[in-house]
Order: C-alpha cells, then structure tokens, then sequence
C-alpha cells in the first residue's frame, strides 16, 4: 500500500495509472475505521483496478469546534486495518487540504435544509468542500459512500451533477454489529448497557416497516417515535419518512422512500435509517 500527504505527489502517480486505463476507486474517510468503512473498501477493490482510501478529518464539515477536537484519530491502527485491501492511501493535513479557505458555498435546494442539515448547519456545505477538492485530486471511475449517511449519499449525486463530475456514485448498504445497531465510531462512547440498549433503535425501524398497511405515514412516523422515546435512555431528534431523491417528506405512502432517525443517547448522537 502506497502512502501520499501530498496531492500533487498523488495525482501525479494516478495520472501514470490512468495512461494505462486502469479503473481507480475512491473511498473517502475521516480514520477511526471500522468494518463499516472495511466493507466499502472491500467492494471498491474487488469492482476497480486500483482503490484509493483517504484519511482526513475534514474540520468545515464540523459545526461544532469540540466535536472536531474529540474526533478519534487512530491512524496506525486505520493503516493496518486496510493495508490488504487497498492499493492507495491518501493522508493530507489540513494545510494540504486548505491552503487557503474555502468559501464556496454550494446550493442543494432542499436536501440540505432537512433532518441532519437543520440540526447541523454548513455540515453538508463542508461535505461538498471536501468531496469535490478529493474528486478534484483523484478523478475516480467510481466513488463508494454508505448509506448509514444516508442524506449525504442524496448530497454527493447531486453535487456531482452539479459539478458535471463523471464519477460514479456507488452506494453500499449499512454494516450492522450482531444486535442490529448500525457500526459507528460513535458507538465506542456508549457505555456498555447503552450500547446494548442501542440495538431497539433498529429492531423498532424493521417493526414498523409491517405497520405500513395499517397506518398513514404520519401515524407510522409518532409510532416509531413514541415507542423509542418510552425507552429510559433514547431521546429522539427527529424521524422523518422522506422520498430518496427530494428528501422531502411524503404524506402518502409510495416507492422508493425512507425513514430517517437522529437520536441521542447517553451523551452520544447516533443516526440510522430504514427503506419502506
Ligand atoms: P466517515 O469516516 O464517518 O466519514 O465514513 C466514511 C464512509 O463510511 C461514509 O461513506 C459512511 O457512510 C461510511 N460508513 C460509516 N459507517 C458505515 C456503516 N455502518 N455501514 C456502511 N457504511 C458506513
């Protein structure tokens, strides 16, 4: 696995790749990973020639200056964990990554206004920032995103519409622990007993995909949130059924929709979602 802090360094070395037509696949990071990331690495290696990681705590997509200092930073580890499955790993510093500010700001319309977007001002913003400077450096065939962010994935295909970018956008399905509750870094902080208690967030969103037949979208909506918010140590941001393209949210029952949950438990904030 080869290792790259410079851009420069790096295109320069994927520009000699792409002579010779190679398929170059991206994942992009901020470190602390787990099998969640591993199993978006694993897909882009076995569908691209060369899979290029990145590991960059982004700070413009932090609205909150603590978060960003709390941030796990576990890099030998991360290394270690991807070094046989991934060909490439790109590790700038922020003055690599902004060597002057940013200040673009970018128009999403309606997808950043909603659920994450409203709880987290100029997060999404800073996701463009950073996604369309790493775009810029790689040039990936095909870019791999979770869908555990779930928003973002709706964020990227647009801003690659936006930019006229000939990336692909490949979405990869949510990596689970054993009881159900989505893999996240976050999950690290929960006391044991939360942790464990975590896992009614995703048994409630499967349950309520058999109440559809018998409630309006709204009733499904408070039923999912008033069953989670009886449980002593979950408190709900928001749960939102929402349509996968516009994100807005539907009042009748359709295709190709989605519920979106934030929530707080313990002092952790955890998200997941379900499709109908
Ligand atoms: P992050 O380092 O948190 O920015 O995440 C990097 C990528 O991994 C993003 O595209 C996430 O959506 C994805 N990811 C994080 N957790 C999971 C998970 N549990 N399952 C699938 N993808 C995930």
């Amino acid at each position: 696995m080869k290792q790259y802090k410079s851009k420069l360094d790096l295109s320069k070395y994927l520009n000699t790749l792409k002579i010779n037509d190679k398929t170059i696949g991206f994942v992009p990071t901020m470190g602390a990973l787990h099998n969640g990331h591993l199993s978006l690495i694993n897909k882009c290696s076995k569908e691209n020639d060369i899979t290029v990681v990145s590991i960059f705590v982004n700070p413009t997509q932090f609205n909150n200056k603590n978060d960003l200092i709390n941030y796990p930073r576990t890099l030998a580890k991360d290394l270690d964990k991807i070094k046989d499955y991934c060909d490439i790993v790109f590790i700038p510093d922020e003055n690599e990554m902004y060597n002057e500010p940013d200040k673009r700001l970018f128009d999403f319309g309606n997808i950043d206004k909603v659920m994450e977007g409203k709880h987290r001002i100029g997060h999404f913003n800073g996701v463009a920032q950073i996604v369309s400077r790493l775009f810029d450096i790689v040039q990936p065939t095909n870019a791999y995103f979770g869908l555990k962010d779930f928003q973002q994935v709706a964020i990227i295909k647009n801003l690659v519409q936006q930019l006229d970018l000939k990336t692909n956008i490949i979405s990869c399905k949510i990596l689970r622990e054993e009881s159900g509750l989505a893999m996240s870094s976050r999950n690290e902080r929960l006391a044991p007993k939360l942790r464990e208690n975590a896992a009614i967030i995703n048994k409630v969103l499967i349950e309520s995909k058999s109440k559809k037949s018998e409630l309006t979208v709204s009733e499904l909506e408070n039923w999912v949130i008033s069953k989670l918010n009886k449980n002593e140590f979950i408190e709900i941001e928001y749960f939102s059924i929402v349509d996968n393209t516009t994100l807005e949210n539907i009042t009748e029952w359709k295709d190709n929709i989605t519920g979106c949950i934030a929530l707080h438990t313990g002092n952790v904030r955890l998200i997941d979602n379900v499709g109908y």
